[in-house]
């Protein structure tokens, strides 16, 4: 399971994670963030921290580890969409070999289209995966391709050129062909209906009995059957054509493999070193039992301080749920904002016994949940270039409940979509004033992510239900009074000089910057995400609104938050800001009391009065002003780039890590280094 942000366009949105805290909260660093930005895209760069600080056979380690994350790319082109190789090989070409003139319009959208594919890995979008309409003519890429070195375009043996467009145009240019991905429309048949490559020739009922009948209801360790296959109906005959060495992808496997092998050498400890070599027994014989042995030994490796996931992992890209589209990441410890997890953890009992809510609903024992924060140190397959901030795995049931899981927070990401927002002008336009400003500067980032921490890692954790109380008691509003109560108890801790106390805010003051920003969010920004004449839906923006609104109304009396005109604009204003924390305060000892009584009658009252209505007029400024900014509602990374530094007898002395790689740069030397596959795989 990945947890992904969405929209992170919007500044000062919560991330659902835990622990990732970090010390600068002001980008002092002249790292530049953002690479460029195209159709509903932002691509930006991160920064692996501390990668100098590892020892060198870590260096290795990662270096060895990057090198097989990369070298499964076309295995999820592929997996995507039969045609994605071939199509993108045809734009690639055309793109660096093109004569004519590169300012005309056709060229400059086959561009942007190009590189929505290399964002995509495939001609539909990553996330809506709706087929993308291309801005340019069929006659024009037709002449293109005749222009270009023949030998460059991906033709089947004896295939012309216009048999080649005769079979791919359509793809490209019928938007009835091949319209979605991934369709989950009830009623009809799912696998005919999307475009992804797991299934060929079968109908969704072949499938399904086809994987029914492999299942033994007694089994209490089943194995993930048909995640490393596609499954194909030839000459009558259904069958799997399992991805492994000899099997379907077997050249990139091959390459995977080799490079795993490196890595084995180098590993840190023998635990690690049994994790890698059973990946490398898993993928030379498909078996998902081994698969399964692997999985266990990787929940299991939780000392090392080098990471990775290599793998068929996620099953989103199939209808069907079974399919795992192939992804890597290779990440180390970040031990400083695993260290502040765990510090707020480790006090988890003085934030319960100091909380403002009643002695009743308090915990007499609680402890709290500490993750390990991670740097990530390159993406690859699935989670490239858009990509996770946080991630739970393995995804076997049986192997979660009975060895556990790991779930990560990936720091230096969230830490990149923070940077990259500040100048984006979404502060300019809708903060009130410089001071401000100042404060969301100076202290937002950091206080934004211990916010986070104190959501995941207390708020949810404390408290308790009275006796006799049903959990379920608040029927559909429990999700929006649960998640205002992590966050409450953050927001009220906060300002707390115990937090300045255990080293987690540099001063009294840092706090403001969450509370504004949490107030601007709440009353008025995030109604962006918000189409026009909706309600709040979502939980998570019910609670952010209902917290906001509530504090609004009932501080209104000593005008403790404001809402001011200037210039025919709108801006939350806040005047009072230790009033505003006994504010929440107070809500937060209700929401428990609701809680804990399962006061069905009260909870609802708080969310429909305080939660779901959206201004209209107000919504509609907001919407307006926030168009203007021209923000890409979806992120993606250009990776860093690795490289092995050696002696004049070839020992390798470093590994150094550089950040200028362009975007179509990096795309096009993965399409050249990392082809390792066919255009077509049957
Ligand atoms: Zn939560």
């Amino acid at each position: 399971m990945k947890k992904t942000v969405m929209q992170m366009a919007v500044a000062t949105m919560l991330l659902t994670a835990c622990g990732t805290s970090k010390k600068e909260a002001v980008p002092t660093d002249d790292f530049n963030y953002t690479v460029e930005q195209f159709a509903d895209l932002q691509i930006l760069r991160y920064k692996v921290k501390d990668f100098d600080k590892l020892t060198l056979k870590q260096k290795e380690l990662v270096y060895y580890l990057s090198q097989a994350a990369l070298e499964g790319r076309d295995i999820l082109f592929d997996q995507n969409g039969k045609y994605n190789l071939i199509i993108r090989q045809m734009l690639e070409t055309v793109y660096t070999d093109y004569q004519g003139d590169r300012t005309d319009s056709n060229f400059v959208n086959m561009e942007v289209y190009l590189k929505r594919v290399w964002f995509s890995n495939g001609i539909h979008h990553h996330y809506a995966a709706d087929k993308f309409v291309p801005g340019f003519t069929p006659e024009f890429f037709k002449a293109a391709l005749q222009s270009v070195d023949q030998k460059k375009l991906p033709l089947a043996e004896g295939e012309t050129l216009d048999q080649l467009c005769e079979e791919v145009f359509p793809v490209i240019f019928n938007p009835e062909i091949m319209k979605k991905r991934v369709n989950q429309a009830d009623g009809e048949d799912l696998i005919l209906t999307s475009a992804s490559n797991y299934y060929e020739g079968v109908t969704q009922a072949e499938a399904e009995k086809f994987y029914n009948s492999m299942k033994n209801p007694n089994d209490t360790m089943p194995v993930m059957f048909g995640m490393n296959s596609r499954l194909v109906k030839e000459n009558g005959k259904i069958f799997e054509k399992v991805w492994k060495v000899d099997g379907l992808y077997g050249k990139a496997i091959e390459k995977i493999i080799y490079w795993l092998k490196k890595a084995e050498g180098v590993a840190e400890n023998d635990q690690q070193k049994a994790v890698i070599n059973k990946l490398v027994e898993f993928y030379t014989t498909g078996d998902l039992k081994t698969f399964d042995d692997y999985a266990i030994l990787w929940v299991k490796d939780q000392d090392s301080k080098v990471d990775f996931v290599n793998g068929f992992t996620e099953s989103y890209g199939d209808p069907l749920g079974l399919k795992a589209s192939w992804e890597s990441i290779v990440n180390f410890k970040d031990e400083e904002a695993t260290q502040r997890a765990a510090t707020l953890s480790a006090n988890a009992q003085w934030f319960e016994d100091n909380s403002p809510v009643d002695k009743r609903f308090k915990k007499e024992t609680v402890k709290g949940v500490s993750a390990k924060v991670i740097t990530a140190a390159i993406l690859g397959g699935d989670l490239y270039p858009s990509t996770a901030i946080g991630i739970n795995l393995p995804n076997s049931n049986w192997i979660r409940s009975g060895h556990g899981s790991k779930s990560v927070t990936i720091a230096n990401l969230t830490d990149a979509y923070n940077k990259a927002a500040h100048g984006n002008g979404f502060n300019e336009e809708f903060v009130y004033s410089d001071t401000e400003r100042a404060l969301l500067d100076k202290y937002g980032d950091l206080t934004g992510d211990l916010h986070t921490d104190l959501h995941e890692c207390l708020g949810h954790g404390s408290g308790q239900l009275l006796p006799g109380v049903d959990q379920d008691a608040l029927r559909a509003y429990g999700s929006t009074i649960e998640e205002a109560r992590a966050d409450l108890f953050g927001l009220y801790y906060l300002p707390d000089a115990k937090m300045v106390e255990l080293g987690l805010t540099p001063d009294a003051e840092a706090y403001k910057g969450e509370y504004y920003s949490y107030m601007m969010n709440g009353l008025m920004t995030q109604l962006v995400r918000i189409e026009p004449g909706n309600n709040v839906e979502e939980a998570h923006m019910r609670n952010r609104q209902l917290i906001a609104r509530w504090a609004f109304e009932n501080g209104k009396a000593e005008n403790v938050v404001e809402m001011v005109k200037k210039d025919g604009k709108t801006y939350v204003k806040i005047n009072d800001y230790e009033k505003l924390r006994g504010l929440f305060g107070k809500l937060l000892a209700e929401i428990q009391r609701i809680k804990s009584e399962g006061d069905f009658n009260a909870a609802r009252n708080l969310v429909e009065t305080y939660a779901v209505k959206v201004d209209p007029e107000l919504h509609k400024e907001v919407l307006a002003r926030y168009e203007k900014l021209h923000l890409a509602p979806y992120k993606g990374f250009v990776n860093p780039v690795y490289e092995l530094v050696t002696d004049k007898d070839g020992n390798i002395t470093d590994v150094t890590v550089s950040y200028n790689e362009g975007y179509a740069e990096q795309m096009l030397r993965y399409s050249k280094e990392y082809a390792n596959l066919p255009y077509r795989n049957e």
